[in-house]
């Protein structure tokens, strides 16, 4: 899910527009971004969403395609090392006539503190034969760095060549509190639609390998771990559905949070979805890491609309698997993201359904702020009406947030990951009762 990162408090509005007027300014790129400018919107409402209607229930059911096994490279034939979970690591190794202890020794040089080896000539210490087995049969790299960009408030997109050629987008983003979050990619593009994000807009191209999302995360701490500090957070918040990849999403946080390796606390590692129940019920019955459920509307009538997974997986459904599966879970709270889109989903109305459809349920409401981009339809909510926004769900008792819009000027925001080709997934009908509003905003 793109919808990123921990919690901030937000910065004012008027902070905001500054940002966005100043992107080419402000910022520092390392390497010339290949994003597109923001450009308005078309109005009127696509006559194309009927051609192509975007069919949530058959992504859910058409296999995606990936690359290869994960554990095995395509093209070399090597084992990719860090597709394997620790136990089938160390089974490999022995496979190939070495000690378990020379498994450990690996493992910490590809995920231990200041080492993080990307090939076999980072490797010191081990065993020469050891070396040369692996020189022979395993791969150290699932990407290779394309560019990296670097926001005025010093958040960093990364953007990784796969071996395929795709592209994908992992964001850093540093925190004043000691605390450095890096948001991964779990796919290529997303088929999920959701109509308020840019990546949604690529479709699916394919699943990430366990390996591809791993190493997002080391190069995040190879990269910037000397600028920025220790990297603490990982949020799958990037491009893609996580939930629609779980598999090789769960064996990722896996080797995250292994105490030997990466070592994130579980807690500190958190997993979003769009709402996509049946993955859901695995993920709160096989993982302890933390969860985040896009919500976004408090009917099915708006999020039928902004996210069609709805159609399938309406609110009562999604809410009530929530409150089932967080029944076996202590001392756990889901997080709710809602991004707020002026005229749709801001009201009072929704204020007061959001703090009836939560009530029950063990939870924290993070408001996001809307990042614009190319071709969007809405338009963020006004700072003031967030702030009664909030007011009104924290009088209720809620532990709510405000989400601090970060990397935006450079596309690195929640909602602005990916580069559609020229043929995009189409946005869906507009419902007519919310017309006249995203007309006006323009
Ligand atoms: S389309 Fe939806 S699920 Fe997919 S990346 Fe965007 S917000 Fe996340």
């Amino acid at each position: 899910m793109e919808l990123s990162r921990s919690v901030w408090m937000r910065r004012l509005w008027s902070n905001h527009l500054l940002l966005l007027n100043k992107v080419t300014a402000a910022t520092t790129p390392i390497y010339s971004p290949t994003i597109p400018p923001l450009s308005p919107p078309r109005l009127g409402f696509p006559a194309s969403s009927n051609r192509r209607r975007h069919s949530i229930s058959a992504a859910a059911h058409t296999p995606i395609p990936t690359v290869g096994n994960g554990i095995v490279d395509v093209g070399s034939k090597k084992v990719l090392l860090k597709g394997l979970r620790y136990g089938d690591f160390e089974k490999w190794v022995q496979s190939q006539g070495f000690r378990p202890g020379q498994a450990l020794m690996l493992w910490k040089r590809l995920y231990g503190n200041d080492i993080w080896a990307h090939s076999i000539d980072e490797l010191e210490g081990l065993n020469k034969d050891f070396v040369k087995m692996l020189s022979d049969h395993a791969d150290f790299r699932a990407l290779c760095v394309k560019d990296i960009v670097k926001a005025s408030d010093g958040t960093r997109k990364i953007l990784f060549t796969l071996k395929d050629g795709l592209v994908i987008e992992t964001v850093v983003i540093p925190c004043d509190r000691g605390r450095t979050t890096v948001c991964v990619s779990s796919q290529v593009g997303c088929a999920m639609n959701c109509q308020f994000c840019y990546t949604g807009r690529m479709g699916l191209k394919r699943n990430l390998t366990a390996a591809e999302i791993v190493e997002q995360a080391v190069f995040a701490r190879r990269l910037f771990s000397d600028e920025v500090g220790s990297i603490t957070n990982v949020v799958f918040m990037g491009m893609g559905e996580p939930l629609q990849n779980i598999d090789n999403v769960l064996k990722a946080t896996d080797i995250m949070v292994h105490d030997q390796g990466l070592h994130f606390s579980p807690r500190r590692v958190t997993v979003s979805t769009s709402g996509l129940v049946p993955q859901l019920k695995r993920f709160l019955r096989e993982s302890n890491c933390s969860l985040a459920v896009s919500l976004n509307a408090t009917n099915d009538e708006v999020r039928n609309w902004i996210m069609p997974v709805n159609r399938k997986y309406n609110l009562a459904l999604l809410l009530d698997t929530l409150r089932q599966g967080l029944r076996s879970k202590r001392n756990y709270k889901v997080l709710f993201e809602y991004v707020m889109l002026a005229g749709i989903n801001d009201s009072m109305e929704d204020a007061k359904r959001l703090i009836d459809l939560v009530q029950d349920i063990p939870c924290k409401i993070n408001l996001i702020s809307f990042n614009p981009h190319s071709g969007s339809l809405f338009r963020p909510t006004s700072d003031e009406k967030m702030i009664e926004f909030r007011n009104t769900l924290a009088a209720a008792g809620c532990v709510v947030f405000m989400r601090l819009s970060r990397g935006d000027d450079q596309m690195a925001a929640c909602g602005q990951l990916g580069i559609p080709d020229e043929i995009q997934v189409p946005l869906l009908r507009v419902p007519a009762q919310f017309r006249t509003v995203l007309e006006a905003s323009f």
